[in-house]
């Protein structure tokens, strides 16, 4: 979720222009949703500069089609002026107002469906606002029948709605854990949750001075956290005993193995040889774990984290390594900032590492929380 708080600020004009301030010692207690109900083919833009503007009414945020959002106000000190006259305890000064770029006929984008979503439970949060403290404004508007807002969406689809919100903080590990962060362990507790075991391929020696060690450097030279890569390379590979993490495969997550397979040598497509099997299988082998494959692993991590163009230098220079070898969805880029979204199912692009991986972020998420338990 992406809030712009820099671009309309209502506090240009002086407090009385359109809001004012909380009165003392009041916190927001409710949400309250409203549409503009605007013209048809009014801008986003438009109606941005018309909420700054005006003197008359103001509202905490806008939510655009394509998923906008747009802080005219903080919700905390400043008192917008969205609800007009309403019961007590739904008033302006009690309430946050969130308005929604729509016209009447118009149908809701899944965009800012899920914007408005995230907004409001981080607002929930924030404030400690239960979900029964969200409501229309046609809900609470004095009297009955003032006002129709908001529009495309029925009194049942929004409880419906309204049922499923869950303060940010109340959501799943899997939607929780970002991508990007500091380690949230040691190398020793990565040690303890996944120290060899008899006859695995890869030794201690392997996994403690090599592979843990390359993976801690390298994520965190580009702001990854190293214990979600490890992570998904155990959960990918069964623990570093796979076939495509072998020797000399050393694939980490399995890149490009789809479970494809030849039974002579494919002309033009990634494959290594099965010897358990007999066959050619499809997926991308690597010269070095930590020249090559740990590179390449976290190179598509970070396409999934950070949208085109964005990230420093030295992100930019490993999105563009890993991609160079194997090609990456433009429209997946930046699509899953937790681990959750790792999922297809759960991908707002409809691509994920995991397809349909349903519980992917869920499987990784108990395994990272494991390890930062050790
Ligand atoms: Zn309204």
């Amino acid at each position: 979720m992406n809030i712009d708080r820099t671009s309309y600020p209502q506090t240009i004009y002086p407090v009385g222009h359109g809001y004012d301030l909380r009165p003392k010692n009041v916190v927001p207690i409710g949400i309250i949703i409203h549409t503009t109900n605007g013209n048809s083919g009014s801008t986003l833009a438009g109606e941005a500069r018309y909420l700054q503007n005006s003197s008359g009414v103001s509202t905490h945020y806008l939510v655009g089609k394509g998923g906008e959002i747009i802080e005219f106000l903080a919700p905390g000190p400043y008192r917008a002026w969205h609800a007009g006259q309403t019961p007590a305890k739904w008033t302006n000064a009690d309430t946050i107002g969130i308005e929604n770029h729509f016209a009447l006929g118009e149908v809701w984008t899944p965009a800012q469906r899920t914007a408005l979503t995230e907004l409001v439970q981080q607002l929930m949060a924030d404030f400690a606002i239960p979900a029964s403290q969200v409501t229309t404004h046609r809900a609470v508007a004095l009297p009955p029948g003032r006002k129709i807002d908001p529009s495309g969406w029925t009194d049942s689809e929004f409880n419906q709605w309204r049922a499923a919100l869950v303060p940010v903080n109340g959501l799943s590990p899997a939607w929780r854990l970002t991508l990007l962060s500091a380690p949230r362990a040691t190398q020793a507790q990565v040690w303890a949750q996944f120290a060899n075991r008899p006859g695995d391929p890869y030794n201690e020696r392997d996994l403690r001075e090599v592979i843990f060690p390359a993976y801690f450097a390298q994520a965190t030279a580009v702001g990854l956290d190293p214990i979600i890569a490890i992570c998904q390379s155990a959960h990918e590979t069964g623990r570093w005993t796979s076939f495509w993490s072998q020797r000399p495969q050393r694939n980490p997550a399995g890149i490009a193995v789809t479970g494809q397979w030849w039974d002579a040598q494919p002309a033009n497509e990634p494959a290594a040889y099965n010897p358990n099997r007999g066959r050619w299988e499809r997926g991308v082998s690597f010269a070095s774990w930590a020249d090559e494959a740990i590179p390449q692993h976290l190179g598509r991590l970070l396409a999934f984290a950070l949208p085109q163009g964005a990230g420093t230098a030295a992100q930019r220079a490993l999105i563009d390594r890993a991609l160079s070898l194997r090609p990456f969805p433009a429209q997946a880029r930046g699509s899953a900032v937790v681990l959750a979204a790792l999922g297809r199912v759960h991908n707002p692009s409809g691509i994920g590492w995991a397809s349909p991986g349903a519980d992917y972020g869920d499987r990784l998420a108990a395994l990272v929380t494991a390890t930062i338990a050790r």
